[in-house]
């Protein structure tokens, strides 16, 4: 609605209409009713348009048709109602036959109200609908609705009537009423609550309702509809880029029914709307100072704009975009920053086709949304839901509808017989990141028998498929998958980045080639190695368990002799590949049991000591610096293996690294203050490496006494998994896939807090031990806990004032953007791209 209005006010030729605003909406959601006043006001403006378009509602000689669209603040596409040719009846369909001449375009547009009413006011399923076009075509023997005579259509017509019992709601009033509140009413289907809970849309917006005059792309062949946009939204790359269909109307593009043109095929056709449309294009790209999506209609060759949005992009092709608007001085840098969603740039860390496997293409269809994914064949959505919780899965499809959302979301790519790059399927597929081949028309499918042929190939639901979203292609069984590099575009937006941002990125890494990858996407230090992995070695762990397994001290001592020159190599190689940068090394955190086989698989001799170390609630029980206290010689062997190898590494490379020491599940000053102490002892038996000793914040008793622990740190990070853990009494292990999952899809929280962090209760700890602690102290403050890589969880830690935040290798790319972006709200220069 805001886009007409303004596109209007553009003077680019839109349709004249009104909108009802989505506060309607909201009021209708909260009363159960339409709110008073709405329809004297409906009707208000309904005998405005009538003025300006002087055609009358009902009118039995020149009827105003509206179409009835829904239209949120944030585009959720196909998900809820629209209703087209609004108006007509058994009279009115004469009128317009007499007023256009055209007989069949009158009927066809009756057929398609009725069909489309039946569906989204009645409730009556629209697969009947389908099957009696599609039953009429097989009975003329003819391929398209297009080829249906006028005849044809009226006995379409009596056959949607029969579904009413014979009688269509011929009140054109009472017809306007209803489709209000049907469009309401869509804003909650299972279809659009689905799709908002995947983008983490808010459930209360609500959807506006846009009453416009119909113009119609169905009038012949100097009529169509098309879509458009003004960069291509998988690359980003200038061009003509969109799709276009003769003689056709509204939702034939997207549905795809019929397998549109490429919009270059309007230049011959319609050459002087085109021409018009390309500056159209051009106008409003520049207007809005972002790419857009646009739905047009061309009626007897004029150019009518439907709709203009912020278009949809894959994650290239907003760098794309934004780099080249920058350039062309459309908009600044920090707005290029500002405007790339940092959970989308996910896509670009998708696994691609190696380059160097061989494999047999089967068939090609649309590049529609690119990455590539292999997976079982599922060949409807409620199968992949189910399926896809645990295994891979492909859903192939003839074409999807917004319904198999919940398929599409379970599924890793997405594969379509029909429709073009501008349907359903390939959209909704470009904003989930997931690879997407559609119009693979080379397949076809038998949904009874359950398998898909591709010419000869005949493959069953199960059978493994691999599709590439980038080029199109299908291939029958599993192929080699490679990460794929950061791009130019990428690279470029990224630094611009770094200029902007405050926090520094750190990576969680344990290993010297994860060192080696972060530093690539640009990590500045790890904020976290976990040693345990390396206790998990094939050649480690018999001497762990040894060292377990030892009746006294003396003998854990004489393991981790064994053990120490091991620890030693692992840090020389962490600290080399992080060379000039800081590691943050944190010493053993899990309960010992976890290094021994479950208790009915271990050896007899082993039995006894694990049942000794079973724990009813391990993870809170002797884990953490609880261990180290109790069997100091395992951290004294780790803090003599780190010095040793900084000072080895800072002989060989003649500079030292920057080595943290770092404590796990500290909760009282005096543990803290007791390690400190073991620490020290040790480094100086050894030799003069500096280091600072420092300790994780994951208790909220850690957080509420920052203060006193302070004393003894010289720096804090927050390991927000065990603080989210801790401080909401859900069991990290437990919860998801259980009451968690419940709690979020009935909406008790409205975020994972395992993902997003809990702001007002766990960022409230983090906040007291921040101020509690640097009024102590200057403290280094960090997080490493999996919140340091969410976009919104790195704002958090952005305001609260953090010195980095630490997250995965794959992560620190969105985490470089996201906290650039909270630099930037803080300015007060951001601004949230629609689109984004
Ligand atoms: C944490 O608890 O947030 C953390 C980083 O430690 P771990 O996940 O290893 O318990
Ligand atoms: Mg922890």
């Amino acid at each position: 609605g805001a886009g007409l209005a303004e596109m209007t006010q553009l003077g680019v030729p839109v349709p004249a209409g009104f909108t009802i605003t989505t506060d309607a909406c909201r009021a209708y959601m909260a009363e159960r009713d339409v709110p008073a006043g709405l329809e004297a006001e409906i009707d208000e403006h309904l005998a405005a348009l009538e003025r300006r378009t002087g055609k009358r509602f009902g009118d039995p000689e020149d009827p105003l048709l509206v179409s009835v669209r829904s239209g949120a603040a944030v585009s959720m596409p196909g998900m809820m109602d629209t209703i087209l040719n609004l108006g007509l009846n058994d009279v009115a369909v004469d009128g317009l036959t007499r007023t256009t001449g055209n007989p069949r375009f009158a009927s066809d547009s009756y057929r398609r109200l009725i069909q489309m009413y039946g569906e989204v006011v009645d409730g009556i399923e629209g697969q009947r609908f389908e099957q009696a076009l599609t039953d009429l075509k097989a009975k003329r023997g003819v391929a398209h609705d297009t080829d249906l005579s006028a005849n044809d259509l009226d006995e379409l017509v009596e056959t949607f009537k029969q579904m009413y019992g014979g009688r269509f709601p011929q009140d054109p009033r009472d017809q306007l009423r209803r489709a209000v509140r049907a469009v309401f009413d869509s804003w909650d289907n299972p279809r659009a609550q689905v799709y908002r809970r995947a983008h983490g849309i808010a459930d209360d917006l609500g959807t506006a309702v846009n009453v416009v005059q119909m113009v119609f792309g169905n009038k012949g062949d100097t009529s169509g509809t098309g879509v458009c946009f003004t960069r291509d939204p998988s690359t980003g790359e200038q061009g003509l880029y969109g799709e276009f269909l003769v003689n056709a109307q509204g939702e034939d593009v997207v549905a795809g029914i019929r397998t549109p043109e490429p919009l270059q095929a309007m230049q011959q056709r319609l050459p002087e709307a085109f021409q018009q449309l390309l500056e159209t294009m051009r106008r409003l790209e520049e207007h809005y100072r972002d790419m857009q999506d646009i739905e047009f209609t061309v009626e007897e060759g004029s150019l009518y704009l439907l709709q203009t949005r912020a278009a949809k992009r894959t994650a290239a092709a907003g760098l794309k975009a934004a780099v080249e608007m920058t350039d062309e001085g459309l908009i600044s840098r920090e707005e290029a920053v500002a405007r790339i969603d940092p959970s989308q740039l996910d896509q670009l860390l998708h696994p691609m086709l190696d380059p160097g496997a061989t494999y047999d293409v089967a068939a090609t269809g649309l590049n529609a949304s690119p990455g590539a994914a292999s997976g079982k064949i599922v060949f409807d959505a409620d199968t992949a839901a189910e399926r896809g919780e645990r295994e891979d899965v492909i859903l192939v499809r003839w074409e999807t509808t917004p319904d198999d959302i919940h398929g599409m979301i379970a599924a890793k790519g997405i594969l379509t017989v029909h429709g073009g790059m501008t349907s359903h399927a390939a959209v909704v597929a470009r904003g989930m990141g997931k690879p997407c081949v559609a119009g693979c028309e080379a397949l076809s499918l038998d949904l009874n028998a359950r398998t898909a042929r591709i010419g000869e190939t005949t493959l069953k639901e199960g059978d493994v498929l691999t599709i590439d979203g980038g080029t199109g292609r299908v291939i029958v069984g599993a192929v080699e998958l490679v990460p794929p590099q950061i791009n130019e575009d990428f690279q470029t937006v990224l630094e611009w980045a770094d200029d902007i941002r405050r926090l520094n990125v750190r990576a969680n890494a344990d290993t010297p080639d994860d060192a080696k990858r972060a530093r690539e996407f640009g990590a500045q230090g790890i904020g976290l190695c976990r040693t345990e992995h390396m206790f998990f070695g094939e050649d480690r762990l018999p001497v762990v368990q040894e060292m377990i397994m030892a009746r006294d001290e003396a003998g854990r001592r004489a393991a981790l002799e064994r053990l120490l020159p091991m620890q030693q190599s692992d840090f020389e190689g962490i600290f080399e590949a992080m060379a000039g940068l800081p590691v943050t090394i944190r010493l053993l955190d899990p309960p010992l049991h976890e290094f021994l086989p479950p208790l009915e698989q271990a050896p007899d001799e082993m039995r006894e000591r694990i049942k000794q170390l079973q724990e009813s609630n391990p993870m809170l029980g002797t884990r953490g610096c609880r261990l180290g206290l109790q069997y100091p010689e395992i951290y004294e062997m780790q803090v003599r293996a780190i010095v040793r190898a900084a000072a080895a590494v800072r002989e060989r490379a003649g500079e030292p690294p920057l080595v943290e020491i770092m404590h796990p599940l500290v909760g009282f000053a005096e543990e803290l203050r007791r390690l400190r102490e073991l620490t020290v002892a040790v480094a100086s038996e050894e030799n003069d490496v500096e280091y600072l000793c420092g300790t994780m914040i994951e208790l909220p008793r850690a957080c509420i006494r920052a203060d006193e622990i302070a004393e003894h740190a010289d720096f804090f990070s927050f390991g927000t998994n065990d603080l989210t853990q801790t401080a909401l009494g859900f069991s990290r292990d437990d919860a998801e896939g259980k009451f968690l999952t419940y709690y979020l899809e009935e909406g008790v929280l409205e975020r994972n807090p395992f993902e997003t962090l809990d702001e007002s209760g766990v960022g409230d700890l983090m906040r007291i031990a921040v101020e509690r602690g640097r009024a102590v102290k200057d403290l280094k403050l960090g997080i490493c806990g999996e919140h340091g890589g969410e976009p919104k969880s790195v704002a958090f830690c952005h305001e609260l004032g953090l010195d980095y935040v630490s997250c995965s290798p794959f992560r620190v790319p969105l985490a470089r953007l996201a906290a650039a972006q909270a630099a930037l709200s803080e300015r007060g220069a951001a601004y949230v791209a629609a689109g984004g």
